[in-house]
């Protein structure tokens, strides 16, 4: 039976030799980015097909004015929100080994977690399409559309597009996760996007028992969910740290 005990899910954290967290675009909501889905979701104001990979090859210029639009004039001066704040705080004080997001907006990062297994890259790195360079977004003159390397190759953002294979390294990260964590913490992921959503899924086969953060049910809550804290991942996060602390000065 699903619960929505903060303590119980403290008493399991507490108890747990591995906690492993799985976010999606929900965690990042309050730091002002739209998930793709939903109500308010950017699918329903932009085309998805600007992700399609042969679609950016065959109009560079057409894919990067929305691309830029979304991830580098929007994206770009978010900063992190509290739930971010406290995984990191959490990793810091041993309680989370590492944060497997679907994100790719590098919050978890600037908000203190230091093991990070990006699922679908970071859009704040970007590669040229014709000798591989990477560069940082910050290097990158946005001006002109689109944005091209030294060498003239065509950049492309180092997350993946439609029709991309996962990155090999955070795969194999996450399904080690999957299969050795005795704690998932999932926040804010509808479980619809795969693979990523197989790996909660997976976790819970190996006996991990899921605390599930959500403004709302998802696919995972009542198929794979041992608890279930409804509301904002920020308020969230902050009170569950909070008993966390609490019971650790009992
Ligand atoms: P998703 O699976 O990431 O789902 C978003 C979930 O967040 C929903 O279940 C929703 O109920 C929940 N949510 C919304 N506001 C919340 C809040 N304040 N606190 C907690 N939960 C909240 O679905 P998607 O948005 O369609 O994303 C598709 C893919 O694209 C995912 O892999 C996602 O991570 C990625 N994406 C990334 C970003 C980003 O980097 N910030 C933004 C959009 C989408």
């Amino acid at each position: 039976m699903i619960t929505n005990s903060y303590n119980k899910a403290t008493d399991i954290l507490l108890q747990s030799n591995y906690t492993a967290a799985f976010t999606g675009a929900g965690i990042s909501v309050e730091s002002g980015i739209p998930p793709f889905r939903g109500e308010n979701g950017l699918w329903n104001k932009y085309d998805p097909g600007v992700l399609d990979l042969d679609h950016f090859y065959k109009n560079p210029q057409a894919s990067w004015e929305v691309i830029k639009e979304i991830f580098y004039d929007y994206f770009g001066t978010t900063k992190p929100n509290p739930a971010h704040n406290v995984l990191g705080q959490m990793e810091n004080d041993g309680m989370v080994k590492e944060v497997i997001t679907q994100n790719i907006d590098n919050l978890h990062q600037a908000g203190g977690s230091k093991t990070v297994h990006e699922f679908h890259g970071n859009s704040h790195r970007l590669t040229c399409m014709e000798c591989s360079r990477k560069y940082g977004f910050e290097n990158v003159n946005f001006e002109n559309i689109p944005p091209r390397c030294d060498c003239g190759g065509l950049l492309k953002p180092d997350f993946i597009f439609f029709g991309e294979m996962i990155p090999q390294d955070a795969l194999q990260a996450s399904q080690h996760a999957a299969e050795n964590a005795e704690v998932f913490i999932v926040i804010g992921s509808t479980g619809e996007v795969y693979p990523a959503a197989q790996i909660p899924f997976i976790a819970k086969q190996n006996g991990a028992k899921i605390i599930e953060v959500n403004i709302k049910t998802s696919l995972f809550t009542n198929q794979i969910t041992d608890i279930l804290l409804l509301g904002k991942a920020s308020q969230v996060m902050q009170q569950l740290y909070e008993t966390i602390k609490s019971k650790k000065n009992q």
